[in-house]
């Protein structure tokens, strides 16, 4: 577990950022990655005083504020039908109600977790992010950058689509063996693997070409790794069934 010799709360954005350029500095939002994290004393930077929470309309787009819970993604009633009903899915597996309502939406895209379900919905999604210094960006270029911005809002695209969430997984809260997101717009595909057990990664194609091609092509370009839960060779068997199941909207396996 983390151990933390100081927490520093800043008045500003402006002084969290400073701080947090500083050696052995963590921002911390809902704290749980700590859990799972050992390593060297750290000073924590709260930063939950200074981010909006919360999920609301602008125009096409929904704007979910980085405080905002996972538990709020997965029962918000505007999220529940169509093509943004991918993200309430792809949190409900995330351990109990209670680490839910922790886990804040910064923080789940800030931690960079490689066996996460949100990223992958998110990604498939085209999600930008709302950086403090860094201005509005797609949630791509922020997670392969150098985690040293300070993410303040999500934006999602409201406009129709068609979507779909698939995951492979040993019991109903494990994380999973293998995850997909699909999103259909404007004759484009965007296909994100998870848990592979790599970060996110996303690809595109047009919905021209046939759906079991796609999915066998995912198969074989995602680069998959071994973990104590499957093995690179397992993960690419039962990669082209969960991307046509996440295309066809098909949801959960198990
Ligand atoms: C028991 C347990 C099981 C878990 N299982 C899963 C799982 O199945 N799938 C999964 O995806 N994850 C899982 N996790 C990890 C979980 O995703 C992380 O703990 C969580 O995302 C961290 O969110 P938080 O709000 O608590 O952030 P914190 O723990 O406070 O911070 C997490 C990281 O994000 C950074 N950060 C926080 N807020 C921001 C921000 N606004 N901008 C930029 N960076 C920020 C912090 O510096 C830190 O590095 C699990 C965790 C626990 C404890």
């Amino acid at each position: 577990m983390l151990k933390l010799t100081e927490l520093k709360t800043p008045a500003s954005l402006e002084e969290a950022y400073e701080l947090l350029r500083l050696p052995h500095h963590t921002a911390l939002a809902g704290g749980t990655l700590s859990q799972l994290q050992a390593g060297e004393p750290t000073v924590g930077v709260e930063l939950t005083h200074l981010l909006p929470s919360g999920i609301t309309r602008d125009g096409c787009r929904l704007r979910i504020g980085a405080m905002t819970v996972l538990r709020t993604l997965e029962t918000d009633p505007a999220l529940q039908t169509g093509c943004l009903s991918i993200l309430p899915a792809s949190v409900r597996h995330l351990q109990g109600p209670a680490l839910r309502n922790l886990i804040t939406v910064g923080g789940a895209v800030g931690a960079r977790f490689p066996q996460s379900e949100f990223l992958t919905a998110l990604l498939a999604l085209d999600a930008q992010a709302v950086l403090y210094r860094g201005g509005t960006v797609p949630l791509e270029t922020y997670l392969n950058a150098p985690p040293e911005d300070i993410v303040c809002e999500l934006l999602v695209d409201r406009e129709p689509g068609q979507t779909g969430f698939c995951a492979v997984r040993n019991s109903y809260v494990d994380q999973p063996i293998l995850c997909a997101a699909a999103c259909l717009r404007e004759g484009t595909w965007r296909i994100a693997v998870g848990a592979r057990p790599f970060l996110t990664e996303v690809r595109t194609c047009p919905a021209s070409r046939d759906i079991r091609e796609i999915a066998a092509d995912c198969g074989a370009s995602f680069r998959m790794g071994d973990d104590l839960k499957a093995t690179a060779d397992y993960r690419r068997r039962i990669c082209p069934a969960i991307v046509r199941r996440a295309m066809e909207g098909e949801g959960v396996c198990r």
